[in-house]
């Protein structure tokens, strides 16, 4: 933050799936912003190091753990471990997110709940580990990372659909619930985004989405980091429900 008029809430933030892509980008924007950041993954330990020494880099401490969000005991202890090193959370970051994508006439029931367990679940368990303080401190910030195919679905992705379009509907009730309570409760919906995650699509296909983007490109993790930013900071002390799109105008 470079305006000295706002001042950061003390303590830390912590992010899931911050190991790789844009969890990573957050993490880093985060540290720069002058948060600790406490991140967990699934397996890719390398790259949960990388992140580690990019966040050292900007000069916060870090704190990370391989834990699967899908499950709940272990975001729970994830939260009070990270709380336990780097003091209380300010900010959380709901990133984690997987695909299965498949036509839902052939989708195995494994790969619905997978990404339901990933996606969705996964966003409640952290906010449910990290609501609870936020309300009693009457001061957090949570952001969950949708994607734009939670507002008209997509071909393809009826599973990861619906998880986003799950966590809107997360976002807006616990901004009502939490509003009253000084907490902040939001959303960011990027579009494409440059990653691994976009990495196996065709040219075809990627010509086609860029075609339908009006910006006409793919856009870049740090992007998204910056309004992940943006909603953590002061500068966004009356914004809570909201879904921001980073999408390159992509839904207009
Ligand atoms: P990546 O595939 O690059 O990274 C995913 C991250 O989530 C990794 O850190 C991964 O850990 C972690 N993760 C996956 N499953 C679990 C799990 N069960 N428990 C803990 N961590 C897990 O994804 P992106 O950076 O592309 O996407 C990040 C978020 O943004 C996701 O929620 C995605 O849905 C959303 N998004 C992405 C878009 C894009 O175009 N890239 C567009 C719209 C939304 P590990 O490396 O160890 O597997």
């Amino acid at each position: 933050m470079n305006d000295p008029t706002i001042t950061r809430e003390t303590g830390c933030a912590l992010v899931t799936g911050g190991s790789r892509g844009i969890g990573r980008a957050i993490a880093v924007q985060l540290a720069e912003d002058g948060y600790d950041v406490g991140f967990c993954y699934r397996k890719d330990h390398e790259a949960a190091l990388e992140t580690a020494q990019l966040v050292g880099r900007a000069g916060r401490r870090s704190f990370h753990r391989a834990v699967d969000v899908t499950d709940f005991s272990a975001v729970s202890d994830f939260a009070e471990e990270a709380q336990e090193k780097l003091g209380q959370v300010s900010v959380a970051v709901a990133g984690a997110g997987i695909t299965r994508d498949r036509s839902l006439a052939l989708m195995p029931p494994d790969d619905w709940s997978a990404v339901l367990r990933t996606n969705l679940d996964g966003a409640f368990h952290l906010s449910r580990a990290v609501l609870m303080g936020m309300i009693r401190r009457k001061s957090g910030s949570l952001i969950l990372i949708s994607s734009v195919a939670g507002f008209a679905g997509n071909a393809g992705q009826a599973n990861y659909a619906a998880s986003k379009s799950g966590m809107h509907g997360l976002a807006g009730s616990l901004s009502k619930e939490t509003g009253r309570h000084g907490v902040r409760v939001n959303v960011v919906a990027p579009g494409f985004i440059e990653s691994d995650m976009v990495a196996g699509l065709s040219v075809k296909s990627r010509l086609k989405a860029e075609q339908a983007i009006p910006m006409g490109r793919f856009g870049e993790a740090h992007q998204v980091a910056a309004a992940v930013s943006f909603l953590a900071s002061a500068r966004a002390a009356y914004i809570t429900g909201s879904i921001l799109r980073v999408d390159g105008g992509l839904t207009l």
